[in-house]
């Protein structure tokens, strides 16, 4: 056992259908913390007001309920414990921005899109990293304030440096990733609607929420020099961080719909016992003891080992899913 109180999350955008690929990092956040005598938490992350519906969220609510997979606490809103959902709390996210803006970790930014397009053709053209930096962002201070003093819309970015340089991220699993500053362009932290992205509102909530570790897919692993400089400026620990590999159609592509059912509520409507998938999922991902076929949640959670997950590509059967579901 690790000498700490372990807290997990899942962190979902409500923009779909609640995708097995969820139900699968949410299995193994749950193993973690459980195994840990830890807490395992839910946050809907619907700062895409576009995309995101209360639709979606209510079928992320209740697929993980459907697979057992219950979260730990959450403030009172649709039932027992809600989950933490990102649109509720706006306010904390422009404070903590303010307070980047007055330590100079971040700026306004009143680029226009054709402007932003213009200057994404000139880095492109210069080969390289296509990431736009502060320095090319900024305006003369008499354009600023003809700008502000028009009331044009303008976004908040983060100070990244300026040129290429390595930038080590350390995971879990697979020990220190190489990456590179030059990539990191000026993230923009909050929109011009006052609205955070997920960049600013992710690291915010995984502080205030004492995340521990961070176990998400890998499709985020290039996320991550942005948030571990966001700790930086804020002065908070980073939690630890582990990429779980995507799920992979039998062809070994990304698992898509075209190819198999990829919404949980598929399995669930067509009568698939949860236990089934769940046993699946766990299975698929890390090596148990295989003196026998099935594994309950407890069984899964007492033999898990964040070590023994495997990094080559899991691949989402449903011949071999509807084979194990057989056996429950
Ligand atoms: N909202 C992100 C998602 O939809 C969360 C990524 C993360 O876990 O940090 O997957």
């Amino acid at each position: 056992k690790l000498p700490m109180t372990i807290r997990t999350r899942i962190a979902p955008s409500p923009t779909g259908d609640p995708h097995v690929g969820t139900a699968y990092i949410a299995l193994f956040n749950y193993c973690f913390a459980k195994s840990q005598g830890g807490q395992f938490l839910l946050r809907i992350e619907d700062t895409d007001q576009v995309r995101s519906t209360r639709e979606s969220e209510q079928a992320i609510l209740d697929s993980l309920r459907w697979l057992g997979l219950d979260w730990d606490e959450g403030p009172d809103v649709g039932g027992p414990h809600g989950p933490y959902r990102q649109s509720d709390r706006s306010e904390i996210y422009q404070t903590y921005c303010d307070e980047l803006l007055a330590k100079g970790h971040a700026f306004k930014c009143y680029r226009t899109p054709e402007e932003l397009d213009a200057l994404r053709d000139a880095r492109r053209e210069q080969g390289g990293f296509a990431a736009l930096k502060p320095s090319e962002l900024a305006l003369p201070a008499d354009e600023v304030a003809k700008r502000e003093a028009a009331g044009m819309p303008y976004v908040i970015r983060m100070v990244v440096p300026e040129g290429e340089g390595p930038c080590p991220i350390e995971d879990m699993l697979r020990g220190t990733i190489e990456l590179d500053w030059g990539q990191v362009d000026a993230q923009v932290l909050l929109k011009s609607d006052g609205l955070p992205t997920y960049h600013l509102a992710n690291v915010v909530d995984d502080h205030l929420m004492g995340i521990t570790h961070v176990l998400r897919g890998e499709e985020w692993i290039n996320s991550a020099p942005k948030h571990k400089l966001l700790y930086e400026y804020f002065g908070w620990d980073m939690p630890v961080l582990c990429h779980l590999p995507l799920l992979r159609n039998p062809d070994k592509s990304k698992l898509s719909k075209r190819k198999n059912p990829t919404s949980i509520l598929y399995y669930k409507d067509m009568g698939y016992l949860p236990e089934g998938l769940l046993n699946y999922l766990g299975r698929m991902g890390w090596s148990m003891p295989d003196e026998s076929e099935k594994f309950t949640l407890e069984q899964m959670i007492a033999n898990f080992d964040i070590m023994r997950v495997s990094l080559g590509g899991p691949i989402f059967d449903v011949e071999k899913l509807d084979w194990l579901n057989g056996l429950w």
